[in-house]
């Protein structure tokens, strides 16, 4: 699950961590009021999305007046940001942070991720913070500096120190990087986040160190003991489909092909991906329908495929362990009635109760196309795509 930059902010602030003050809003006026009540002579105003690389898209804006602050929150709000992380169609903005002004005199980058081989929380950091990470990573990775964290003793102070030296912090300021690094990784690991950014991490004029900009990612499967976390969930940042899944436990992701995939096991759905991959043509999404997985919920799946205007055709890919066959062809029928199942079908079911299932699938009547390997199912269902 994913959350705004003003709500990461709140728990970085609750870590220790030091960022600037700010008041997330929801129209202009409020935006004026709050950088009235924020004083000053020049402020911020970033618009809140679910996305990074905001500041290229015309998403984060410098303002010296209130007239300005008026204008930029007037502009920001309600358009529809493109950024790299976005896609084309771009994102709405629908909340705005308005923050006092920092006086920035170097943008470093910190950012933690749990690292799977060694099976610890990573510190990547570097010098070279700001808006184009991505290239130093792509271009000069010697420039990141990584630290992998021991579970048992928490960020140290020597390596809080030593990566901070590394990434070009003055010894007046080390103790402050210190609090915002340990800042980091209690929060990271307290809200089980998957994710936890702060691009930049700047120095100012007078030497203090601040959170200009936050981003936190947590594993959904620990937020049923993060109730406060849940409650900064905002659906207007997730996929529909997505969102639709989820309340019927499917496991499914929204993908940019024309090819709706179903199939059960998430390994199985991978290599079913790769499979289409092959052949020439690209997946509308991943959806693993799960082990024990009713009419019902085959019939919703087949819905969510539908129900996207970008698929062209279906693949159907089962292995029947404890998924019974038949309970996939049954299902597969009762979504045929419910929706208009427009488009060519292939299935492909191996296993359990295989020879049921086949049989209900022939005496439907419906135009199914059937394939007995994956390699078969995924070229019938490219060539259906391609109009073959
Ligand atoms: P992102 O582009 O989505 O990562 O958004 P950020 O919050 O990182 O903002 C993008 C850029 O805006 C930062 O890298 C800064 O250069 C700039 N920026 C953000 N806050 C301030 C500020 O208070 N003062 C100034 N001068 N620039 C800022
Ligand atoms: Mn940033």
């Amino acid at each position: 699950m994913k959350i705004h930059e003003y709500q990461g902010k709140e728990i970085l602030r609750n870590h220790g961590v030091t960022t600037p003050r700010g008041v997330p809003c929801f129209s202009v006026d409020e935006a004026v009021k709050a950088a009235e009540s924020l004083g000053g002579n020049v402020w911020v105003v970033k618009a809140q999305i679910h996305a990074g690389g905001r500041g290229k898209g015309g998403g984060v804006k410098v303002a010296k007046s209130l007239d300005q602050v008026r204008e930029y929150a007037d502009q920001i709000l309600g358009m529809q940001l493109v950024t790299h992380q976005t896609g084309p169609e771009g994102q709405k903005v629908r909340r705005l942070l308005i923050e006092e002004g920092a006086d920035i005199k170097k943008e470093l980058y910190v950012g933690m991720v749990v690292d799977r081989v060694t099976q610890r929380v990573c510190l990547m950091a570097s010098s070279e913070g700001g808006m184009d990470i991505e290239e130093v990573a792509a271009h000069t990775p010697e420039k990141i500096h990584k630290v992998f964290v021991d579970p048992a003793k928490g960020l140290t102070d020597a390596e809080a120190d030593d990566v901070a030296r590394k990434i070009g912090v003055p010894d007046a300021s080390i103790t402050q990087a210190r609090t915002q690094l340990q800042g980091l990784y209690n929060a990271f690991w307290g809200t089980d986040a998957s994710l936890a950014e702060i691009n930049p991490l700047i120095l100012t004029g007078d030497g203090k160190v601040i959170a200009l900009d936050a981003k936190m990612n947590f594993d959904s499967n620990a937020l049923y003991r993060h109730e406060d976390i849940l409650a900064m969930r905002d659906l207007d940042e997730e996929d529909l489909a997505e969102i639709e899944a989820s309340k019927h436990d499917l496991s499914y992701i929204s993908l940019d092909g024309n090819i709706g995939c179903m199939v059960n096991g998430a390994g199985l759905a991978m290599a079913t991906m790769d499979t289409i991959k092959l052949f020439g043509a690209e997946p509308a999404n991943f959806l693993d329908v799960g082990g024990g997985a009713t009419v019902e919920k085959v019939t919703e799946a087949f819905k969510l495929m539908l129900a996207n205007s970008k698929v062209k055709a279906i693949l159907v890919n089962i292995f029947g362990g404890i998924m019974r066959c038949d309970t996939i062809a049954d299902g597969i029928i009762e979504a045929a009635k419910q929706t208009h199942l427009s488009v060519p079908l292939v299935v492909r079911m191996r296993g359990t109760n295989e020879e049921i299932g086949k049989r209900t699938l022939e005496q439907s009547g419906l135009p199914i196309i059937t394939a007995n390997d994956m390699a078969e199912a995924a070229q019938k269902v490219v060539a259906a795509v391609a109009g073959h």
